[in-house]
C-alpha cells in the first residue's frame, strides 16, 4: 500500500494492477487523504460550482438502469420550454453560478435549432455551457459547439464491452466511445465517468475504466454509486457502492491532480454527508440543481434523490453553507481544467 501510493503521489502514474489493489483495499483512510492532500496541492480548497437544470425527462434510449428509461410507463414526462430555460439560467446568474449544465434524456424535441437557440440565449449571460444530453453525430455535436457550448459531459458507463451493450440495448460501447473522441476533436472539455457498483460490473473492469479515464485524458471524471430503481428490469444488487464510487473518486484524483471531479448529487442519496465526504476525499465541484421544483420529483433516474421539494435558491444557499462548514470557499472563476505542466 505504502509504496504504491508513494509511487502515485510521485508519479501520479499506476498500472492497472496497482489500481485494482487501491480499489481492493480496506486501508481507505490514507487512500482518501492522500488524494485529499493532492487536491489540496493542485486545485486549492476552492469548489466551483455548476448549476445543473435538468430540462427534459423524456428518453429514446432504454438503459436497464435509469428510471428514465423508454419502456418506463411510471414516468410522468415532461419538458422545459427553451425560453424557460434561458429564463432559468437568467435567474442563476444572480446567485453567482458560472456554469450552466443542461441535462436531459435523449429527447429528439430539442433539435439542433433548438438547442443553439438555448445555448447560445445562456451564453447572451456570459455562462460556461455544458451539455450532458447523451448521444449526438459529429455534426450535431459541432452544431452545439458553434453555438457557443464549452463542455460535454458523457459517462462510458462501464468499459466492459459485453456488460454494456447488455445494459444499453441498442446502443454499443464502440459508439459511446466515438461520442467521447468526437467530443474532445471538437474542443470540448471533455466530461466522462462511469456508474459505480452496476449489477455484472466486476473491480478488474472498474480498474479498465480509471486507464480509459486516464487515456482520453478527461477534464472532468463524474462517478456516482449505481442506485436500483424499481422500476426498471435491472437486478437489484446489494454492496458498498458509496464506499467504491469514493475509492473511484480518490484514485482519479491521484492520477490526475488537476482535472475537475464533482461529488455527484447521487452520493448524498446513499449518505447523508456524501458529497461533503467525496469533497474530503479528492472531489472539487459541486452541482446544485436549479431545476424548478415543480420537476424535481420527475427526474427520477434513481429513488431517493435529495433536494427535491427545494428552490433552486434552496439549494444555492444550502451548498454555500456545506462548502463553508468544511473550510472550503466557492470558487469565483469559471471553472476551466488548466492543466499542470508535466502532468
Ligand atoms: N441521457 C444522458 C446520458 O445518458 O448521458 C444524460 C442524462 S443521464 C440521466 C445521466 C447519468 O445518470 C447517466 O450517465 C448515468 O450514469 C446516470 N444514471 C442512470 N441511472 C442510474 C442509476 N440507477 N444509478 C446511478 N446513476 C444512474
Ligand atoms: Fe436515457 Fe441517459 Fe437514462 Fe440512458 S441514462 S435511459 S440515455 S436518460
Amino acid at each position: 500500500m505504502e509504496s504504491i501510493l508513494d509511487k502515485v503521489v510521485q508519479s501520479h502514474t499506476l498500472c492497472e494492477k496497482e489500481i485494482l489493489y487501491l480499489l481492493e483495499t480496506k486501508d481507505t483512510k490514507k487512500l482518501f487523504s492522500a488524494a485529499d492532500e493532492i487536491r489540496k496541492k493542485y486545485s486549492g480548497d476552492e469548489v466551483h460550482l455548476r448549476a445543473l437544470i435538468e430540462f427534459s425527462n423524456y428518453c429514446k434510449q432504454n438503459c436497464l438502469y435509469c428510471g428514465l428509461r423508454r419502456d418506463n410507463s411510471h414516468v410522468t414526462r415532461y419538458r422545459v420550454e427553451p425560453q424557460d430555460i434561458i429564463e432559468s439560467a437568467r435567474k442563476a446568474k444572480n446567485y453567482g453560478y458560472k456554469t450552466i449544465v443542461l441535462q436531459s434524456g435523449e429527447d429528439s424535441y430539442y433539435t439542433v435549432e433548438r438547442m443553439a437557440k438555448i445555448i447560445s440565449g445562456i451564453k447572451d449571460f456570459d455562462f460556461v455551457v455544458t451539455l450532458s444530453i447523451g448521444e449526438k453525430t459529429f455534426e450535431e455535436y459541432k452544431a452545439y459547439r458553434d453555438a457557443g457550448a464549452d463542455r460535454y459531459l458523457l459517462r462510458i458507463e462501464t468499459t466492459d464491452e459485453t456488460l454494456y451493450n447488455k445494459l444499453n440495448p441498442g446502443m454499443s460501447l464502440k459508439n459511446r466511445m466515438l461520442c467521447i473522441e468526437n467530443i474532445k476533436k471538437l474542443g470540448y472539455e471533455v466530461g466522462s465517468g462511469i456508474i459505480a457498483g452496476l449489477p455484472g460490473q466486476t473491480l478488474e473492469s472498474i480498474a479498465k475504466d480509471i486507464v480509459y479515464l486516464k487515456s482520453i485524458p478527461v477534464d472532468m471524471a463524474g462517478i456516482g454509486p449505481f442506485i436500483y430503481h424499481p422500476d426498471t428490469p435491472i437486478e437489484n444488487i446489494k454492496g458498498d457502492f458509496f464506499e467504491l464510487s469514493l475509492k473511484i473518486i480518490t484514485i482519479l484524483r491521484l492520477l490526475m491532480p488537476d482535472i475537475n471531479i464533482p461529488a455527484t448529487t447521487a452520493m448524498d442519496t446513499l449518505n447523508k454527508e456524501g458529497r461533503l465526504i467525496a469533497l474530503q476525499s479528492g472531489a472539487n465541484v459541486i452541482m446544485p440543481s436549479i431545476t424548478e421544483t415543480v420537476y424535481r420529483k420527475y427526474y427520477e433516474i434513481y429513488p431517493g434523490k435529495v433536494c427535491l421539494g427545494a428552490t433552486p435558491a434552496d439549494c444555492r444557499y444550502c451548498t454555500e453553507n456545506k462548502i463553508k462548514s468544511i473550510n472550503r470557499r466557492i470558487s469565483t472563476g469559471k471553472g476551466f481544467h488548466i492543466r499542470q505542466s508535466g502532468l
